[in-house]
């Protein structure tokens, strides 16, 4: 295979720039956001872009976590450690903040951002699984104006998402906080990706459980939803029995690869136990109370 040697380099001084620059070097031009999956693909030989625009300086337009008339509203250039550290996360979205503290290490959680983590779409990314528990959107500009797209809908496989090569991602939005949420992954040592890893979000009605959404990483070829988890909790008051059901639901919906993190069948046993360990935890957090910490870290 020919590996281009080099490429050329260039910084988009506003979002409208940076789409003029995708549309004027065409599918072979990347974004360089973080570039923490992107140079080390490139530094792998995974990924050979031929233009780097570098939107770095895009922070004033796209570095951002708040909530406006009770949507949240994460900037693509939002890194890691501002969804860890921001109060409305920490208040209303709190699986977010439990899902960042499982991210890599201070160093990546200081660089990485958050629409990196959606565009590069690996299918162990731990943010897309927690933003599709809460029922999010992702916000994408390009040459013909702004849409959205739901953030399950996003990957359309390893690597490889719903964006044209001319878009770039803006924001996520989470339309309405749940009531309680919490997140839960297995990782082979600190800072790896998921052997598996999911969230739940609940939105409760008095004692019962009136809309539930779960999303899974690491165990599907992209990010997954439960769909079928969900149906098995919504309507019901929770209990450890309801739990187990919703669990081998979504054991059954996931479709792990074997690899180097275990294999199949393993992947969906800690599926089963991570259900559970999160449905106590946001069912605890709903009413008020900590029923299990994720694991101290
Ligand atoms: P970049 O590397 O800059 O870009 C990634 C891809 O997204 C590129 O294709 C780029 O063109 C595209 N892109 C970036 N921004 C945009 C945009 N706004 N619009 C359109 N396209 C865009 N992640 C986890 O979830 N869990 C982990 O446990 C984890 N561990 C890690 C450990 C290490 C050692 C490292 C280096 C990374 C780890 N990551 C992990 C990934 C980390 O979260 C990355 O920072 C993130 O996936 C990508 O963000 P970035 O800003 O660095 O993206």
């Amino acid at each position: 295979m020919q590996v281009p040697a080099q490429f050329d380099y260039e910084v988009a001084a506003s979002v409208e720039e940076a789409i003029e620059l995708l549309r004027r070097h065409g599918p072979e031009a990347r974004i360089l956001a973080g570039g923490h999956s992107l140079i080390p693909m490139m530094k792998l030989r995974l990924a050979f872009p031929e233009v780097l625009i570098d939107i770095h300086e895009l922070d004033g337009e796209l570095r951002y976590v708040r909530e406006d008339d009770g949507v949240l509203r994460v900037g693509a250039l939002a890194r890691h450690r501002d969804l860890l550290e921001s109060p409305v996360v920490q208040g209303r979205y709190t699986l977010l903040a439990d899902a960042e503290k499982f991210i890599a290490d201070p160093l990546v959680r200081n660089m990485g951002t958050v629409g990196g983590s959606f565009a590069h779409a690996d299918p162990s990314e731990d943010l897309p699984a927690a933003f599709v528990a809460l029922g999010a959107e992702v916000v994408v500009r390009g040459p013909g104006g702004e849409r959205t797209i739901a953030v399950e809908d996003l990957a359309l496989g390893p690597f490889e998402t719903a964006l044209d090569p001319d878009e770039i991602l803006t924001e996520a939005r989470v339309p309405r906080a749940p009531q309680g949420s919490s997140y839960f992954k297995v990782e082979r040592r600190a800072g790896d990706y998921a052997s598996a890893a999911l969230g739940v979000a609940l939105w409760m009605s008095g004692d019962e459980i009136e809309d539930a959404r779960v999303g899974m990483c690491g165990v599907g070829s992209t990010t997954l939803r439960a769909k079928e988890a969900e149906e098995v909790l919504k309507g019901q008051e929770p209990d450890e029995g309801l739990y187990k059901r919703a669990a081998e639901k979504a054991a059954q919906e996931c479709d792990p690869p074997d690899d180097a993190r275990g294999t199949p069948e393993y992947k969906r046993d800690l599926v089963r136990v991570l259900v559970v360990r999160a449905m106590e935890q946001a069912v605890g957090r709903a009413r008020g109370a900590e029923d299990r910490t994720a694991d101290g870290r």
